[in-house]
């Protein structure tokens, strides 16, 4: 039976697939008992399980191509070795023999006991190692399950079926698979860019989570905060993802199914006309020039971002670089990722922005890092971003030395992220200082002039501007935060995501404020936030007199075009219309007389 699920769009376009559940085992496999004549075969079952996923890992780590994060090989190894400890291939053959339980119940009740005893370990390192347990027991299950169904994939979060691994197709593919998931961590997308997805959705989630942002830069179609999306959709089961509406389509009708590929036919078709303005200059009908840049997360995104004709990174959200491991990136590690960009843009500039963990991006490297954010009351408004950064100096001037050495290569700009506090600025630039003089000691080169910025996302920043004006370079407004620290929403959650409005008259005096007193200052300003990579509010920025937008290279052709058919001195007047109203309704209005 066909039906639909509303939730929040993150991402537009249109995806048409079979549902792959990322599942939670416990919940999710069958209890019954086996004839007693057909014990040996469950055994031999739960047998070929085991042996079809430790193929599988091993698959997976001969198939990891240079770009795969580095330590996913050790991370396939090690679930390779879980499963092959005879507490996970031995133990479960026991109770299906002694208790006639079938396969799948003899596993989840095997690692429901691991799990308890990982629990009692006093070093929260080793206890989050069940985690690993958890995920290693969810592959066999898949893989019982597969073989059961016989006719579904075997993918998982973290892996594919050999052979699999590979950047997304960035246009609509019928037949791939549709994530179905109750929650996905930013470091779980991280994973995806390497796999074949159409699209996913989530029972929770806001519209700016991290999560969300990595799907709009892969440019896949997705919707968060379903609620029981994960519930109610079958493994197998056909979706429609219409990431425009955020519907999903459970079990469509054929008619149904034949107007959505209609329908992905004409964005594809839209998104290869846009392809065309790639190389136009981005300047206003009256000629005001404008830059986009591209936000980036890993040196494999400089690729997309040139192909999309951007004229530099604006934001390098290096906090992924630091994801999907279990130690720490080097200074010559992440020296190597910086050079990389740096090399890659051929002149072009990039903005590195410094370590922001914290808040929804937890799962980095050093477990006890990790262990000691989660255990924090708010982790938004806890140890985050720059915050961090100084609690932790080794960490900190490591990766300002491999920043200061890449910018020997072309230009590049430090970006703090979150700053509230002149003294964090004091302290960042004295360390910065200690990097140069360190990188002087070893003989290596770097631009001594290097440009620093600051984050204005947190409204203390905003508000008292002058502060930050007379001690930074350059200012670039993330909007994601300031709208969440300015109206007390968490970004991430999906129950007060409507009430998260850029429009919101403080958000918007707080933007257009910072616009202004820079350029009266004289000092750039950008604006990198989700904000900058939707074409409503391009014209909008632009009356307030930005020029310098940064977004995911997906967004940015779009963008283009509304800069391309806007007039500044028009917005301007508009815009200046706009910020003296404090109606919403008003406020919208406005809006749509601007990009009418
Ligand atoms: C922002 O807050 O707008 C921003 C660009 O930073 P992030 O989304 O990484 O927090
Ligand atoms: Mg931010």
């Amino acid at each position: 039976m066909s039906f639909t699920l509303h939730g929040i769009s993150v991402s537009g376009g249109i995806a048409i697939g079979r549902a792959h559940r990322i599942t939670h085992a416990t919940r999710e496999v069958s209890h019954y008992l086996v004839e007693p004549e057909r014990v040996d075969a469950e055994v031999a079952r739960f047998d070929a399980a085991v042996k079809t996923t430790q193929d599988e890992l091993k698959t997976l780590h001969e198939d990891l191509n240079q770009h795969s994060p580095a330590e996913l090989g050790a991370f396939l190894d090690l679930h390779w070795m879980i499963l092959s400890d005879a507490t996970l291939s031995q133990t479960p053959r026991q109770l299906i023999r002694s208790t006639r339980c079938n396969a799948e119940w003899a596993l989840v009740q095997q690692m429901d006991s691991l799990v308890r005893q990982f629990d009692e370990i006093e070093d929260a390192y080793l206890r989050e190692r069940k985690q690993d347990v958890v995920q290693v027991v969810e592959r066999v299950l898949k893989v019982m399950m597969a073989a059961k169904l016989a006719a579904t994939d075997s993918q998982s979060v973290y892996g594919g079926k050999s052979g699999s691994i590979g950047r997304a197709q960035h246009n609509t593919q019928e037949g791939e698979m549709i994530v179905v998931a109750h929650d996905l961590s930013p470091a779980d997308m991280l994973i995806f860019k390497d796999h074949s997805f159409a699209g996913f959705v989530t029972d929770v989630g806001g519209a700016t989570a991290h999560t969300a942002i990595m799907a709009r830069s892969l440019a896949l179609p997705a919707i968060v905060g379903i609620k029981n999306a994960h519930g109610l959709v079958a493994e197998g089961e056909w979706l429609i993802i219409d990431g425009v509406a955020g519907v999903l389509i459970v079990a469509p009708s054929d008619h149904i199914l034949d107007e959505y590929r209609l329908k992905a036919r004409e964005v594809a078709l839209k998104r290869e006309k846009l392809k065309r303005l790639k190389t136009a200059p981005a300047i206003t009908l009256d000629g005001r020039e404008i830059s986009l840049q591209a936000n980036i997360e890993l040196p494999d995104d400089v690729a997309p971002a040139l192909e999309a004709g951007a004229q530099g990174v604006g934001l390098f959200r290096t906090e992924f670089l630091f994801m999907n491991r279990s130690d720490l990136p080097s200074e010559d590690e992440q020296y190597e990722a910086y050079a990389s960009v740096v090399r890659a843009l051929a002149g072009r500039p990039v903005t590195i922005r410094t370590l922001d963990v914290g808040a929804d991006k937890l799962d980095f490297a050093g477990g006890k890092a990790v262990e000691h954010m989660r255990s924090q009351a708010n982790p938004a408004l806890g140890l985050r971003a720059i915050r961090y950064s100084l609690a932790e100096p080794q960490l900190f001037m490591a990766q300002l030395r491999a920043i200061l050495r890449a910018s020997a290569l072309g230009p590049v700009k430090i970006l703090l992220p979150m700053v509230a506090h002149a003294h964090e600025i004091d302290l960042a630039l004295s360390y910065l200082q200690q990097a140069r003089m360190q990188l002087a000691a070893r003989e290596l080169a770097f631009d001594a002039q290097i440009k620093v910025g600051g984050m204005i996302e947190v409204p203390a920043a905003a508000l008292s501007l002058g502060l930050f004006i007379r001690k930074l370079d350059y200012l670039s407004i993330g909007t994601n935060d300031l709208i969440q620290y300015t109206l007390a929403i968490d970004r991430t959650d999906e129950e007060v995501a409507h009430l998260y409005d850029p429009l919101h008259p403080a958000v918007l005096q707080l933007i257009a404020q910072t616009i202004a007193m820079a350029s009266r200052a004289k000092i750039e300003v950008a604006v990198c936030g989700e904000m900058a990579g939707d074409p409503i509010y391009a014209r909008l920025f632009i009356g307030m007199g930005l020029q310098q937008f940064s977004m995911h290279s997906a967004q940015l052709l779009e963008v283009k075009q509304a800069v391309l058919q806007s007039n500044y001195e028009r917005a301007s007047g508009l815009v200046a219309r706009m910020l003296h109203a404090d109606e919403p309704a008003a406020i919208r209005a406005t809006l749509e007389e601007l990009n009418g």
